[in-house]
């Protein structure tokens, strides 16, 4: 039950290029499912308003349930992996989003939509393929930031936000896509406000 309602204006809905989650100094480790696909994994749907802040863990009543995603479980290993360490089979990863975000939107979603929402934006997104059909790959190669920018404006019809993370050399790579969704949660608009950080004009997108 939802103790007190929690506002928000809009969500991010942010995805993570695992090759930029295992190509740092800390590494990563596979699911016990085996190694993702070499594809954008979910990283969550997160409430956030307008100047920025945001809500975080609303209700401590309502602890992630493995059963409830139980039609999902398929889909969340291939498009919503766990790259932490140890490996496990991402139940962890998706008790934390569910906890810390999700719960935060009790207002629009249960546990089950919650998930069904975050994945049926992202088969609706094809963001890799937005990036490929620019001629952008995960090859080890740099791009310019606007040049990935403007692919993913192409192939989805909306201003994303790249979040930028370095290597074990130091070196600035593509690691999170942010794009923003209503609060309902319902239909990508455009941004109100981006996070913040910084990113090099030129990045590596590595490969995985
Ligand atoms: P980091 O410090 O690694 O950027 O973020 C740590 C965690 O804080 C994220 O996984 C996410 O849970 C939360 N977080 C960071 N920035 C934002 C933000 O702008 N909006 C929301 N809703 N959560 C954020
Ligand atoms: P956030 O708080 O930023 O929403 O989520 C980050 C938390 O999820 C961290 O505690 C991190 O250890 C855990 N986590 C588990 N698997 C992953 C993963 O594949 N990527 C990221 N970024 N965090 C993960
Ligand atoms: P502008 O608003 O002129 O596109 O960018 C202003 C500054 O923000 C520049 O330093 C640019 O590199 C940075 N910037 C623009 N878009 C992004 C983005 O998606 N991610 C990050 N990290 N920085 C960005």
């Amino acid at each position: 039950a939802l103790s007190s309602a929690q506002a928000y204006d809009f969500f991010y809905f942010v995805l993570q290029w695992p090759g930029s989650y295992c190509d740092t100094k800390q590494s990563c480790c596979y699911p016990t499912s085996g190694k993702p696909a070499a594809d954008f994994g979910i990283h969550g749907l997160w409430p956030n308003n307008n100047d920025g802040s945001y809500p975080s863990n609303c209700d401590p009543s309502s602890g992630f349930d493995k059963s409830k995603v139980r039609g999902l479980l398929s889909s969340l290993q291939s498009n919503w992996p766990t790259l932490a360490c140890p490996s496990n089979d991402g139940t962890n990863f998706w008790a934390h989003e569910w906890e810390k975000h999700g719960t935060c939107a009790e207002s629009v979603f249960n546990e089950y939509s919650y998930f069904k929402t975050a994945l049926d934006l992202k088969s609706s997104l094809n963001l890799l393929q937005s990036l490929q059909s620019a001629g952008i790959q995960p090859d080890g190669g740099y791009y310019g930031l606007k040049s990935i920018k403007d692919a993913i404006e192409q192939g989805t019809g909306y201003t994303p936000y790249i979040e930028c993370n370095v290597d074990g050399s130091g070196n600035s790579q593509l690691y999170q896509v942010y794009l923003c969704v209503d609060s309902s949660g319902s239909q990508l608009i455009e941004c109100p406000i981006f996070p913040r950080g910084k990113c090099n004009s030129q990045i590596e997108f590595p490969m995985f």
